[in-house]
């Protein structure tokens, strides 16, 4: 006599659309980052640059992260441990594209949802806290963003759609590909063929197509990139 197997149904989301991947996983994002990213993506803000600052700034984040942690462990729990640790920044004007690269520490799948997903950043809640008390800055949204920075969410500013590809430093750690318009959700898979760190792919809004442009962006490292103790190349020359 054969016991009946109780019948496990695979997992998956209603939400995931036929041409998704077996690996994906879409998530929505936490209410206060939708409201946040919302705003960001309709500001004002006449000050666009600042998100370069804000993902090289990441990038150099990550960059000493890892260094930190290879210092700190023996060798074998690191993958890739004597890569160049680097920034590199591409332009690409036909596709309208802003890549931003590091060779850093890199992201899990958790640390994609916990990190892009929600908001942690202390400045990002007192923007959030600032809008809500003052109504009349909520119009014009303007200043706060510069004033307390919204890191990583910045992006929006000039971009209509972010994939993030990103792959942590354990040896078996997987490449994955964070992406989003930027509205209500975001998508997460499994991808081959990501280095270890973390790629920034930015697809920039029509009215802000300058930031595909080399000279503007080599400009913009000048100004804000004094401090960043990691090399940065821009389009493979030192920038
Ligand atoms: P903050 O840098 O102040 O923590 P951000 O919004 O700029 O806030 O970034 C949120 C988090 O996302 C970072 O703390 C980090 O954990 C993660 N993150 C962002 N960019 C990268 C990157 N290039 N490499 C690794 N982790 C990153
Ligand atoms: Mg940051």
């Amino acid at each position: 006599q054969f016991q009946k197997l109780p019948t496990v149904l695979p997992q998956r989301r209603l939400t995931t659309a036929a041409q998704e991947s077996p690996s994906a996983d879409r998530h929505e994002f936490q209410a206060e980052t939708r409201q946040l990213l919302d705003i960001v993506a309709r500001s004002l803000y006449s000050d666009h640059e600042v998100f370069v600052r804000e993902l090289i700034s990441n990038a150099s984040d990550a960059l000493e992260k890892f260094r930190y942690t290879a210092l700190s462990t023996t060798g074998g729990e690191l993958a890739a441990k004597d890569r160049p640790l680097e920034i590199r920044i591409t332009t690409d004007k036909p596709l309208m594209q802003l890549i931003i690269q590091d060779t850093g520490i890199g992201m899990t799948r958790e640390e994609l949802v916990n990190n892009l997903g929600t908001i942690a950043r202390s400045g990002s809640k007192k923007f959030l806290e600032e809008l809500k008390q003052n109504q009349q800055a909520a119009q014009t949204s303007s200043n706060i963003i510069g004033q307390f920075g919204v890191g990583f969410y910045s992006s929006f500013i000039v971009a209509q759609r972010v994939e993030v590809y990103t792959r942590a430093s354990t040896p078996d750690a997987p490449g994955l590909r964070w992406s989003t318009d930027g509205s209500g959700s975001y998508l997460i898979e499994e991808v081959p063929d990501v280095e270890h760190g973390t790629k920034i792919v930015l697809h920039l809004k029509t009215d802000c197509r300058e930031y595909a442009d080399e000279d503007r962006i080599q400009a913009v490292i000048k100004k804000y990139s004094n401090f960043v103790g990691s090399p940065i190349l821009l389009n493979g020359k030192q920038a």
